[in-house]
C-alpha cells in the first residue's frame, strides 16, 4: 500500500486538501475536509476522554499559543531548539548538516557554507512595533503552558501528586524537511499530558505510561504488528530528558514516531522557578517536605495519529471484479456513523428515509444517499469508513422495520426503526475489532 493511494483517497473523499491549493499550495500545510475534520475530532475526543475526562487523577487545560518570551529562555528553546544547517552557494538550497555527506550540494554539486545553527521557532511581533522587545514566538510545544500553570492548577483543582494536566492544541516548528502528507507539518496539533510524580517514583510511572499509551492505539483499532516501542539512545535524548521511548507506527514510508513518552525529570519546574523567581515546588503534606516533582510526558501528535488511523484502516476488497477501498475505522473514530438509503426513489421510501435520517442525526453524524444502485451507495460509504448502513424498503412501509448492514461483516439484520439508535450506539461502544 502506498502513501499516494492514501493521499488520493483523502483528497477525493474530503479527508484532507492541500492548503491554499488554488494558489499552487503552501508546502506541508493541509486542510481537513468535511470527513477529515470529523475523523480528527474523534481522535482528539478519544484521547481527551481517556487522558482527562474519565481519570480522577488528570485535569485539562487550554493555554494560549503566544506566551511570555522568557518562557522559551527558561525552557531552553531559544538556545537549544536548533538544527545545524548548511546553504548551497550556487542554488541557495538549505539542508540539515547531518543530512548531507561531504561539502558539496546534493542537488547541484555546488559549494556549501559552514554549518550554522537555525532556530526552529516561528517568530512574530506583538503590538504595533516590530522590534526585538516585541518579539514573541508561536509555541513549539504545548507543554510549557502546562508547566507555567502548575501552581494555578494545583491550588484550583486540589490535586495531589501523582497527578496530570492534559492539553490539546496547535504548535509550530519551522522544520527544514517536512513531508509525508500529514506526518510532518510546520503547523500541527499536539495531545500532551504532563504527569507530575514524586522523584524516585518516576521510573515506575514512565513504564506505566508506555503501557497505557500503547493500549490506547490498540483499543481504537491499530494492529499490534504495526506498532513498536523504541527506546532512545543517550545521544538522541533531548536536553531535559532522562529517558524517552517512542511509540512508532509502520507507515508506508517506514517506521516513524507516533508519540514520545519522556521522563523530563524536574528540569522544567526547576528552570521556571529560577527564571520567574516564583517557587514552583510541591509541598507534600504527608511527608512534610517540599520538592520539584518529576514529570512523565506522553506527547502525541493529533495529525500523525489521524494519519495512522487512516492508514491502518485502509483495505481493498474485490467486489464483482471491481476493486474497492474500505476504511475499517473503529466506529467511534468513523466520521459518519450511519448512512440511510431508500431502496427505491418512489412509493414514499425517500420521505421515510429522510425521517429516519433525522431520527439518527439527532444522536450522531449521518448521511442520506439515494443516488445510484444500492451496491454503489454502500461502496461510497465504505470509502469513508461508515460502519453502518440503514436501508428503507418495501417492507418498511408496511411494518416500520429497516435493514441494518455492518461494513466489516456485510451482515444485515432487520429491526424496528425505534430500536435503531440504541442498536447503533451499542455497536459503536462495543469492543473492536468485533
Ligand atoms: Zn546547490
Amino acid at each position: 500500500m502506498s502513501m499516494e493511494k492514501i493521499v488520493n483517497l483523502a483528497k477525493r473523499r474530503g479527508f484532507a486538501f492541500q492548503s491554499s491549493e488554488i494558489y499552487g499550495g503552501l508546502a506541508s500545510c493541509w486542510d481537513y475536509g468535511p470527513v477529515g475534520v470529523e475523523l480528527k475530532r474523534n481522535v482528539k475526543n478519544a484521547w481527551w476522554r481517556e487522558m482527562a475526562q474519565t481519570r480522577a487523577d488528570i485535569v485539562g487545560i487550554d493555554c494560549s499559543i503566544l506566551m511570555h518570551p522568557r518562557v522559551w529562555e527558561a525552557s531552553g528553546h531559544i538556545e537549544g531548539f536548533t538544527d545545524p544547517l548548511v546553504d548551497c552557494k550556487s542554488c541557495k538550497q538549505r539542508f540539515r548538516a547531518d543530512h548531507v555527506s561531504g561539502d558539496r550540494c546534493p542537488e547541484c554539486g555546488g559549494e556549501l557554507t559552514e554549518a550554522r545553527q537555525f532556530n526552529l521557532m516561528f517568530k512574530t511581533f506583538m503590538g504595533p512595533v516590530e522590534d526585538t522587545a516585541s518579539t514573541v514566538f508561536l509555541r513549539p510545544e504545548t507543554a510549557q503552558g502546562i508547566f507555567v500553570n502548575f501552581q494555578n492548577v494545583l491550588t484550583t483543582s486540589r490535586q495531589k501528586i501523582p497527578f496530570g494536566i492534559a492539553q490539546i492544541g496547535k504548535s509550530f516548528r519551522n522544520e527544514i524537511t517536512p513531508g509525508n502528507f500529514l506526518f510532518r507539518t510546520r503547523e500541527f496539533e499536539q495531545m500532551e499530558m504532563e504527569f507530575f510524580v514524586r522523584p524516585g517514583d518516576d521510573d515506575r510511572w514512565f513504564a506505566y505510561w508506555q503501557d497505557e499509551r500503547l493500549r490506547w492505539y490498540l483499543r481504537y483499532g491499530i494492529r499490534r504488528e504495526n506498532l513498536r516501542l523504541r527506546l532512545h539512545t543517550p545521544d538522541e535524548l533531548a536536553h531535559y530528558a532522562k529517558s524517552c521511548v517512542d511509540i512508532e507506527y509502520h507507515f508506508p514510508f517506514g517506521w516513524s514516531e507516533l508519540e514520545g513518552i519522556a521522563n523530563r525529570t524536574d528540569f522544567d519546574l526547576r528552570r521556571h522557578s529560577e527564571y520567574s523567581g516564583k517557587d514552583m515546588r510541591y509541598f507534600d503534606e504527608e511527608a512534610r517536605e517540599r520538592y520539584f516533582p518529576y514529570i512523565i510526558e506522553p506527547a502525541a501528535g493529533a495529525d500523525r495519529a489521524t494519519l495512522a488511523f487512516l492508514v491502518d484502516a485502509y483495505s481493498e476488497d474485490e467486489v464483482e471484479g471491481e476493486t474497492r477501498a474500505v476504511l475499517r475505522f473503529h466506529p467511534r473514530l468513523a466520521p459518519i456513523k450511519a448512512a440511510v438509503f431508500p431502496l427505491l426513489r418512489k412509493d414514499g421510501q425517500p420521505e421515510r428515509a429522510l425521517e429516519v435520517r433525522d431520527i439518527l442525526g439527532a444522536h450522531f453524524p449521518v448521511q442520506y444517499d439515494q443516488a445510484g444502485s444500492i451496491g454503489r451507495r454502500y461502496r461510497r460509504q465504505d470509502e469513508i469508513g461508515t460502519p453502518f448502513g440503514v436501508t428503507i424498503d418495501h417492507q418498511t412501509m408496511q411494518d416500520q422495520t429497516v435493514t441494518l448492514r455492518d461494513r466489516d461483516t456485510t451482515e444485515q439484520v432487520r429491526l424496528p426503526i425505534d430500536r435503531l439508535v440504541d442498536e447503533i450506539q451499542r455497536r459503536i461502544e462495543a469492543p473492536f475489532p468485533r
